[in-house]
């Protein structure tokens, strides 16, 4: 009945079954294990009338435009910039570390002078790598450089990942750069915007087809069948020969056949309290106190009168299998070498797409995921029809 079946519906599954039951229209069957789809972007208005993102926080930020216009048919957006503040020595400020967060830690000659020092380093607006500004020879910069890692990332890091940020690959510290000029955003983004009514209602809209089937707390494993042997797929006994589109784990599609990938994840904790605010940002980092990362107060984000507020600490933690939620892929070599036999090996598995941050284990953020399935279905399942 269905030549194509999708494994998660968070937005890897959702945009390529969209693009199928519209494109093609062909009929897709979705298969997700939780009770709700939208993957970790689901959120929910709770007893406060706070809207809440059940998995962490989800800021959407692009400065691809497709993406941008493809989801523009789903929803309405609220402009909206992400600001973060670190919570460092009993003192508040803007992260990225910027010529604001300069003035906020040193006395207003010394910050000065680093001021003009990175200026005569780097152009304004550049955004620097920890680990590339700790490598200028310079004693003053180093001095800087020295501090903005003691003070915000090596503590931080080491909550997040369980590791110092020369372990794991550059890529994860450069995302939050040390910023050469006074943009105080956490993102500098052309196209920085919440979904009016949320994104699980973006999910709502995409799926809502008659081409499209959900089949929800439905764990994959109980309807599919790898043939190790002789690299089929069967689908509730069959051999399923349509498309199968995988967003969940590889190492769990394969059986962890070359072993467990590992994965951070996040112990989440809501708090509501009986005040208005909590706090002034809508995230404030605690790069070297607590052992939570960070706090988010939902109400920054979606914005409403009420007279309580929800706010989320997260505590980062290792993976456990059936224990608790694959937030992270991790970013070391070794498991970037396991990660590499099982895509070699999933080649041989003919009908069989993977795509997201588990299935190909990468650190994509929300427009990321969205241009890549739009990819994959323009590339993978449209032109092979
Ligand atoms: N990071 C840090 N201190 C901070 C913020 C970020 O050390 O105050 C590092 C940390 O290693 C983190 C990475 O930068 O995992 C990426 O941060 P981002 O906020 O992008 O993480 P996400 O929101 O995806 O959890």
């Amino acid at each position: 009945m269905f030549n194509y079946l999708i494994i998660g519906s968070g937005f890897a599954g959702s945009v390529i079954a969209e693009r199928i039951a519209k494109v093609l229209n062909e009929k897709v069957l979705i298969i997700e294990k939780r009770n709700h789809i939208g993957g970790n972007c689901y959120d929910y208005r709770n007893e406060y009338n706070i809207v809440i993102h059940k998995y962490g926080p989800h800021l959407f930020h692009t400065n691809n435009k497709a993406v941008f216009d493809y989801l523009s048919q789903f929803t309405d957006w609220n402009i909206y910039h992400h600001r973060v503040l670190a919570f460092v020595d009993g003192k508040k400020m803007p992260i990225p570390f910027n010529f604001n967060s300069l003035y906020c830690v040193f006395p207003p000659s010394f910050a000065n002078k680093l001021e003009e020092k990175l200026l005569s380093h780097f152009n304004y607006n550049d955004k620097v790598p920890i680990l590339e500004l700790k490598k200028i020879d310079d004693k003053d910069l180093q001095f800087l450089a020295q501090y903005i890692y003691d003070k915000i990332f090596v503590n931080y890091t080491s909550k997040q990942w369980g590791k110092k940020p020369e372990e794991i690959d550059p890529e994860v510290t450069a995302r939050v750069p040390v910023f050469i000029g006074r943009d105080d955003r956490y993102f500098n983004d052309k196209y920085q915007a919440i979904p009016a009514e949320g994104y699980s209602k973006i999910f709502e809209r995409m799926l809502n087809h008659q081409n499209i089937k959900i089949l929800l707390n439905t764990d994959f494993k109980e309807v599919i069948n790898i043939d190790f042997e002789n690299k089929k797929i069967y689908f509730l006994g069959q051999e399923f020969k349509g498309k199968l589109i995988f967003t969940g784990m590889i190492d769990e599609l394969f059986h962890f056949k070359y072993g467990y990938l590992p994965y951070r994840s996040l112990d989440l904790r809501f708090e509501s309290l009986e005040k208005e605010w909590f706090q002034e940002a809508a995230t404030v980092n605690y790069p070297n106190d607590f052992d939570f990362t960070r706090i988010t107060e939902f109400k920054h984000i979606h914005p409403i009168n009420v007279d309580r507020t929800t706010i989320l600490k997260e505590y980062p933690q290792n993976y456990e299998v059936g224990k608790n939620e694959p937030y992270y892929p991790m970013f070391t070599k070794e498991a970037q070498a396991m990660y590499n036999k099982y895509f070699e090996y999933s080649k041989q598995f003919t009908n069989l797409i993977l795509v997201g941050r588990l299935a190909e284990y990468k650190y994509y953020d929300m427009d990321d995921v969205v241009e890549r399935a739009l990819e994959v279905f323009n590339k993978e399942v449209a032109s092979e029809r």
